[in-house]
């Protein structure tokens, strides 16, 4: 392919919105655009390596028997208010009227779709168990839309859905799914964790996450190195059954000491549905303030608070810093529904902080509907802290390693939950009416192709193993109007193509500094430069990778390259 007649435009500046490294890349080397906040387009390089992802995770789905259906991304809300979530789900869910003023949803994930598919047609346990997916764009208005394609408000799913008559079924679907997610992950080349999950707004009973393991990863995951345990730190257990060091306990006792006071005496009207435990958000800081804050980036609406991570724990040392947070961060968030065994303390001269600022104070601002001394429970406060590095394993045996992850993938056992919600029913062995056993199997195929960048790329460009490499070989003619250099490059275009490696032939009148500058950006694993030595049929490669170069004859070439 001649990189003339591709899209390819490479910048030489790093775009001012983008944090990390994925997103820079993948502007700077021309593979996506953005559009609006969170929405992009996919350029000819990334549409083709999103394909090869897509491909590797159609081959081991249907490894596993499952089928590729496609569903409407325009949902009729009649479905939502059916399962509840058309209330429920919150801010997140993009919706839309038709001429008729009848509610659609722009699907942000399939449960109710594929439960009303197939609540009509598939009646008798004989026709179970039943496996599909779909890839498909999904639409998410995320509060803080950011780095880039991790987290999109248009973004790609591979989402899939399986029937059950048994539980052992789904135990068996889903036991073949985090299978095939393993797989996928590994021949994309990535270090991942599958981790036990928190089930969130899908709901379900049992969970789990996988994890690529980066440093701009938004979760954080607890493992240990000797076992399987791994566990998505928000999970609560890993909280309370970590065993208390001696410091710790001192420090309990510290935060019990009176003269402490809870933040429900100081801010009128506190109020707390309890969605769940937060007793792992529970921090005390050494510092004579203590406090628990939100941070603005997360969705709080009066619903429910989504992500126990999402909390963040500001020790605050000075007057000053506390001000600046209640100011920058607090006063930015609207009403907060706080969890009921949450407790926030603070001592006086936080109190006075907290009168004087942004609102704080004042009734429904931050707080609503608190009971005050109900709410706020000050002995199981002192009874709970943050899991943290070497900590025992929930078993006593192992210890807990920390790392930073990115979620790509999230399998869950639904149960009946929708099944039930939706009237989806079968007919049992003894003709009695059931509802279906469901497992729901999200992977971002968008957020896996920049998680991929995440792990691999370095300081000049994106760096492509062969199997996901938008084209193997990047070919350059230093000269492409040059006879010999014309005559090789067209020579070894051709034998690349036998052997079924493809190529990017640079045939642009651009200076050698920026061809190579571009490659780098671009990332093709091998760099064939023809150049001075063209007559003698000599050429020197680049491996993208290691950077190591040599110079080969073109007889050699494939055996030097392969
Ligand atoms: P997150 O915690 O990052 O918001 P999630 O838990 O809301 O993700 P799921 O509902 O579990 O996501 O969706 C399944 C998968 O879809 C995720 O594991 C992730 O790979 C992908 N995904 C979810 N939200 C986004 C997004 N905004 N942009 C890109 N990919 C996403
Ligand atoms: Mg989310
Ligand atoms: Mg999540
Ligand atoms: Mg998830």
């Amino acid at each position: 392919m001649k990189q003339s007649k591709i899209f390819i435009p490479t910048l030489k500046e790093v775009p001012s919105d983008a944090e990390i490294k994925s997103h820079q890349f993948l502007i700077r080397a021309g593979y996506v655009r953005q559009s609006a906040r969170g929405i992009y387009s996919y350029l000819p390089l990334a549409q083709t390596v999103k394909n090869k992802i897509e491909a590797i995770v159609r081959e081991e789905l249907a490894e596993i028997g499952a089928t590729e259906i496609l569903m409407p991304v325009l949902q009729p809300a009649e479905i939502w208010k059916e399962s509840g979530r058309w209330d429920k789900y919150g801010a997140d869910l993009m919706t839309m009227k038709d001429r008729h003023n009848r509610d659609f949803a722009l699907g942000p994930t399939h449960e109710e779709m594929v439960t009303d598919l197939l609540r009509d047609d598939i009646n008798s346990y004989k026709k179970l168990p039943l496996t599909f997916f779909q890839i498909q764009t999904k639409f998410r208005d995320e509060r803080r839309p950011r780095f880039g394609l991790l987290r999109g408000r248009e973004f790609l799913m591979k989402d899939a859905y399986s029937f059950h008559a048994e539980t052992e079924s789904l135990d068996t679907t889903f036991d073949d799914m985090a299978t095939a997610y393993g797989r996928i992950l590994d021949r994309c080349g990535l270090e991942w964790r599958s981790v036990i999950a928190d089930s969130g707004a899908i709901g379900g009973t049992g969970s789990r996450e996988f994890q690529v393991i980066a440093d701009v990863g938004e979760d954080t995951i607890v493992y240990d190195k000797n076992s399987d345990y791994a566990a998505n730190v928000e999970m609560a257990e890993v909280y309370y059954k970590a065993n208390p060091s001696t410091e710790e306990k001192l420090a309990k006792e510290k935060v019990a000491t009176p003269g402490m006071t809870s933040i429900a005496d100081l801010v009128e009207g506190l109020s707390i549905p309890i969605e769940k435990t937060i007793k792992s958000l529970l921090v005390q800081a050494d510092e004579e303030i203590v406090m628990v804050l939100l941070r603005g980036d997360h969705e709080f609406n009066d619903v429910k608070l989504k992500n126990l991570l999402d909390l963040t724990v500001i020790e605050m040392a000075s007057e000053t810093a506390a001000l600046e947070v209640m100011g920058a961060e607090y006063g930015s968030l609207g009403p907060v529904n706080v969890p009921a065994d949450m407790k926030i303390y603070a001592d006086s001269a936080v109190q006075d902080i907290v009168n004087a600022s942004v609102g704080a104070n004042e009734t429904g601002y931050h707080f609503i509907n608190v009971n005050h001394g109900t709410d706020f429970n000050v002995e199981t406060f002192a009874d709970l802290r943050m899991v943290q590095e070497g900590d025992l394993t929930p078993d006593g045996v192992g210890t807990l390693s920390f790392a930073k992850g990115i979620e790509v993938g999230h399998i869950f056992k639904l149960g009946s939950l929708y099944s039930e919600a939706m009237k989806a029913t079968y007919l049992d062995e003894n003709g009695r009416q059931q509802p279906f056993i469901m497992g729901c199997y999200g992977l971002g195929i968008s957020r896996l192709l920049a998680a991929i960048i995440e792990q691999t790329a370095d300081d000049k460009g994106l760096v492509w193993n062969k199997l996901l490499a938008p084209y193997h070989v990047h070919l350059i003619p230093i000269k492409p109007a040059d006879e010999d250099q014309a005559a090789l490059t067209t020579e070894i275009e051709k034998l690349l193509a036998e052997n079924n490696l493809t190529s990017l032939i640079d045939d642009r009148k651009e200076r050698p500094g920026v061809k190579f500058a571009d490659s780098e950006l671009i990332g093709l694993p091998v760099r064939i430069t023809v150049g001075k030595r063209a007559a003698e049929g000599i050429v020197e490669v680049k491996v993208r990778a290691t950077g190591e170069s040599f110079e080969v004859e073109t007889a050699d070439l494939l055996a030097k390259i392969n």
